[in-house]
């Protein structure tokens, strides 16, 4: 069942046309992901549905209600993290959290909040002295204050160590395991791969795919991607005479190499260094699975993060 409806959404600033006609669902109970590079129209896409913007044109429902005539009603069902500079600085944890739940007919106490994001040693420090890490876990921490329906996070994990992020991880997915929906927005493509059950994946105000992370990954890319960094990295002209490549990506001394035969691949590339005496150069030379990333750069040419 939808619980979110996009329908050929437009929104331009002068002339930046932000959003070209994007369209998508949102299904109950899901973790789905929005991942494209900056600029790509994910926070308009974002704030449009949280009805913090309002679009040009095109429709966007969030449990059945239409966003454009009915937002207060929405608000009090779904829960938005705001960015950390936007908290008041002054206020200790356990006041902001108590002052936000204040604003719901329903919420979580202070402390099921506090529990949640394991910020319970942090609950008397002011918020301007929490580290970058704890900020991140505040922010999601007010965004599921109302217990929302429906969770829109924003970059969640961007700064986090990795157990912060893998302990946010488990927050997200026992949201899903209480029935809720997570909307959420990221550069990672490992969390995107490892949360959602769906992603849709936007360039330039439009979504140009769409699916389960595995289906899109099936759909997009038949090969395996053969990787080693060297500098400088051998001509691109002869990585794409290789036999069995499909396609050669050179990024920052990093060379990816997407070939359907990587036998003949990787043995006509160790045959060329040996050749030319360059295979001292050649490093890290691996053979991994396709990623949501690679499907970005078979579709656009470009990587998410440039
Ligand atoms: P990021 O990951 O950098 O936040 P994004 O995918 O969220 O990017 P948006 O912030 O929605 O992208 O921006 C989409 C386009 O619209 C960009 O070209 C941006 O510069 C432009 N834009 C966004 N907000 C405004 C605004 N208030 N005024 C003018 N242009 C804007």
């Amino acid at each position: 069942m939808p619980i979110i409806e996009v329908d050929n959404l437009h929104k331009a600033y002068g002339t930046i046309k932000a959003l070209n006609g994007l369209s998508f669902h949102v299904t109950a109970g899901e973790i789905f992901g929005m991942l494209g590079p900056n600029g790509a129209g994910k926070t308009t896409t974002v704030e449009i549905i949280e009805g913090l913007r309002s679009a040009d044109a095109g429709r966007v429902s969030v449990l059945d209600m239409d966003v454009a005539r009915v937002p207060a009603k929405i608000k009090e069902r779904i829960g938005v993290q705001l960015q950390a500079p936007s908290l008041l600085p002054l206020l200790t944890v356990q006041e902001i959290l108590g002052l936000f739940g204040s604003f719901y007919k329903k919420s979580l106490s202070a402390e099921e909040a506090l529990k949640l994001l394991a910020l319970e040693e942090s609950r008397r420090v002011l918020v301007k002295n929490l580290s970058g890490g704890q900020q991140q876990r505040l922010s999601v921490a007010l965004a599921l204050i109302n217990d929302p329906d429906i969770a829109f996070l924003d970059e969640p994990t961007t700064g986090l160590d990795p157990q912060a992020r893998h302990s946010l991880w488990s927050v997200i997915e026992d949201m899903r395991k209480r029935g809720k929906t997570v909307f959420l927005t990221t550069h990672y493509m490992d969390e995107a791969e490892h949360l959602c059950d769906r992603v849709a994946i936007v360039d330039h105000g439009q979504i140009i795919a769409q699916g389960s992370p595995r289906a899109l990954i099936k759909d997009h890319i038949r090969e395996t991607a053969i990787e080693f960094e060297m500098e400088p990295p051998p001509p691109n002209s002869l990585l794409e005479e290789l036999p069995g490549t499909t396609q050669v990506s050179l990024e920052q001394g990093t060379v990816t190499i997407y070939s359907s035969d990587i036998a003949a691949t990787l043995s006509s590339l160790l045959k060329y260094t040996e050749q030319t005496k360059v295979d001292d150069q050649l490093k890290n030379l691996r053979v991994r699975e396709a990623t949501l990333e690679d499907v970005f750069l078979k579709l656009t040419g470009r990587r998410i993060r440039e």
